[in-house]
């Protein structure tokens, strides 16, 4: 039994519940208005046979214990388990012997970092020879850094020599192998072993908890090369990953709401020297996402973006903007919840040099940056020649138009879309009518990525149902026989009209959806396959495709793991710096590491990786040209396909079966009927369709 189903077997969801909602029983059930959403009549269920819980109206959302205590509370994975665990007794793991020992080598090598960065910051201080005295004089008159400033930050020296670092740390204890893990020394081919920094000053770079995780070192010499020479990837540093400053620019840009981004440390600390402490830099070419996650949405409501004013720089700011576009978009439809703007330096001088000789110049810059839609249409109508023909310029349009329509306010957009419609002589109205496809778009593809499909709108062909309308034909007494599931291995049917019998056994697996996992993770390519499916099968119906239909999404799974396994999932496959497995390892909870190691293991799977990483996308045909001559029609899409239709089919049968005991408890209001009515029919075409396909499948396999 897995840690969560312990959980749940010691912990009621009724009596769990009910120190938040007031229950009412009613018949099997337990209803109460939605803790979740505001309403008057309740269509929020908990069923304690199954010891799952349901939001009939606006939520359309249900769940287990797990998924009740999140919400309720705002918890993560881990924070549920280990306060249900301690509700219940239970001991929950808090890492992996592997997690350990990877946490423990980390801790290891930022003891390690720690230890140079306070040695080499001793070296500046320690006056001792002619070298140290004309770096510590470069370091306060070149770079104007104070001596406290030099402190706070603990810039230090790294002397001339090979092997100072090396012979320091070692003789601390630390063998050679960790000092290069660390970043600190550089083994060459013939197998001498080197400091890496060497007569150079050191600045250190710390994460937003402040630990040393690696160097950033520029010349002294003005003949040594490069001029700026950082840490490599180390298991504790990922330059596209940390913020430099972080640590200490955190709470000034939570208290102004403003994060301003620079391109290199020596900018960050001369800022912060200045009095502008909300300035962090992010040290590599363009922005990425988790460097953006690191400040906004949660502390940052205002980023200005302050970079290079060269090409390159250009180039860095666009695809920074388009990150920044991508990451704050995607967890609100339309606008963009943080206003992000483009601070140009004129005169093409370094912010580093602008802040040393005008530090009110800064400020006054930084409160007039340019919105980003304003430097979006100014850099795009600069490559756009007099004559361009409309296709050129509608194109500029279409690239310039989500930017422009993710801006922080209507008025604002309005304003915007009529200075485009002017400086590319494209009538407004087009570019309206382009802006507002495009936000459709965004927003279907939105709720598509959201787990759990909105309600369904009243279904009547085309017009709405109201309740003075004729309800739509259903024969209310039909109620449901009790599901036949796929593998009779997930779902447990209602029993008949007994009075309540004690919670059924929990299930700690499912057969199907624990190969639908599998083939996610690793084929996440039939992800799309699966999803392409369902969209196919509801059609143009938008409450099919937005309800029944949507697609495979975390509701789909019952058993609490796998649930938030499918959650990870989902993320891994918005992100793109890694491969899902590596992704879902690093992120993980580590009490759900154990089932994906159960999912990996499997005959078949590294074989399927092995030959992925040979063929790449030829992989499906490979499989379907070997699948055809051993096994004639079968392929690893088709079959992922009718797994999830049939997956999909066991949801409907859940929903189904509770909607239409809603529909039987006579204290529910007329006007739930009809909601309720409705569901019932969506989600029975739905089945039907599923059905169809299914056996069409079938069909074809016979
Ligand atoms: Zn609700």
């Amino acid at each position: 039994m897995s840690v969560t189903d312990e959980i749940k077997s010691r912990i009621d969801i009724v009596s769990y519940v009910q120190q938040y909602v007031p229950l009412k029983k009613a018949g099997r059930y337990y209803k109460a208005c939605c803790p979740f959403h505001s309403e008057k009549t309740p269509s929020f269920v908990v069923n304690q046979d199954t010891q799952s819980w349901r939001c009939f109206g606006a939520c359309a959302e249900g769940g287990d214990l797990f998924s009740f205590a999140m919400k309720q509370h705002g918890w993560d994975f881990r924070e549920t388990l280990e306060s249900l665990g301690k509700q219940a007794g239970v001991e929950v793991r808090k890492q992996s012997p592997l997690d350990k020992q990877k946490a423990e080598r980390a801790d290891a090598l930022r003891g390690l970092l720690k230890i140079a960065a306070d040695t080499y910051h001793k070296h500046l201080l320690s006056d001792k020879s002619d070298d140290v005295r004309a770096t510590l004089r470069y370091a306060m008159e070149k770079r104007g850094f104070t001596l406290e400033t030099i402190k706070a930050f603990g810039i230090g020296y790294a002397p001339p020599g090979w092997q100072n670092m090396l012979n320091e740390l070692t003789n601390l204890g630390y063998d050679e192998a960790q000092v290069i893990e660390a970043g600190i020394a550089v083994k060459n081919n013939n197998g001498r072993v080197y400091d890496r920094f060497r007569n150079r000053l050191m600045v250190p770079i710390r994460d937003d908890r402040g630990r040393v995780i690696g160097f950033g070192a520029r010349v002294l010499d003005p003949d040594d090369n490069p001029k700026y020479l950082n840490s490599p990837q180390t298991p504790v540093f990922d330059k596209s990953k940390v913020l430099f400053g972080l640590d200490a620019a955190k709470r000034s840009i939570r208290d102004t709401e403003t994060a301003v981004i620079v391109e290199g440390y020596m900018d960050v600390i001369q800022a912060h020297q200045a009095g502008f402490i909300n300035v962090v830099a992010q040290m590599g070419t363009a922005m990425t996402e988790t460097q953006l996650n690191l400040i906004a949405p949660r502390y940052a409501k205002r980023v200005v973006m302050a970079l290079d004013a060269d090409d390159a720089g250009q180039n860095a700011t666009r695809r920074s903007l388009e990150t920044a576009r991508q990451t704050l978009a995607a967890d609100y439809t339309g606008k963009l919840s943080v206003d992000i703007r483009v601070l140009q330096i004129p005169g093409a001088k370094d912010p580093d040099d602008l802040i040393r000789e005008e530090p009110e110049r800064w400020q006054a810059l930084v409160d007039g940056a340019t919105p980003v839609a304003d430097y979006v249409i100014n850099m795009e109508m600069a490559g756009l020649s007099e004559q361009a023909s409309l296709p050129e310029r509608e194109q500029v349009a279409r690239r310039v138009l989500p930017i422009l329509t993710a801006s922080e306010s209507d008025l604002y957009k309005q304003d915007n879309i009529q200075r485009l419609a002017m400086r590319l002589r494209i009538p407004e109205r087009d570019l309206l009518r382009w802006a507002s496809e495009q936000t459709e778009a965004e927003k279907q593809a939105a709720q598509r990525r959201k787990q759990t499909p909105p309600p369904p709108r009243p279904y009547a062909g085309d017009g709405m149902v109201t309740s003075s309308e004729e309800p739509p034909p259903l024969a209310i007494d039909e109620l449901e026989e009790p599901p036949v599931d796929y593998d009779n291995d997930g779902y447990m049917p209602l029993p008949g009209e007994a009075p309540l019998a004690a919670p059924t056994p929990l299930r700690s697996d499912n057969k199907l959806e624990r190969q639908c996992l599998r083939t996610l993770v690793t084929t996440p390519d039939t992800y799309y396959a699966v999803n392409r499916k369902l969209r196919e099968l509801a059609g143009d119906n938008e409450q099919l495709r937005s309800g029944p239909l949507a697609d495979l999404g975390v509701a789909d799974f019952t058993v609490s793991d796998y649930r938030a396994l499918m959650q990870m999932f989902s993320m891994s496959v918005r992100q793109h710096e890694l491969d899902v497995i590596e992704f879902l390892r690093k992120n993980l909870d580590p009490a759900l590491l154990g089932h994906l190691d159960d999912l990996l293991v499997d005959d078949g799977v590294q074989i399927t990786q092995q030959m992925k990483a040979r063929f790449g996308g030829e992989l499906e045909d490979l499989i379907r040209q070997h699948n055809t001559r051993v096994k004639p029609t079968i392929n690893p899409v088709d079959e992922m396909i009718d797994q999830a239709l049939n997956l999909r089919r066991n949801r409907l049968n859940r929903e189904i079966h509770e909607l239409s005991f809603m529909q039987r408890e006579p204290t529910s209001q007329a006007e739930d009927h009809v909601s309720i009515e409705t569901q019932v029919i969506i989600s029975k075409r739905a089945r039907q369709i599923l059905d169809a396909e299914l056996q069409r499948q079938h069909n074809l396999l016979a």
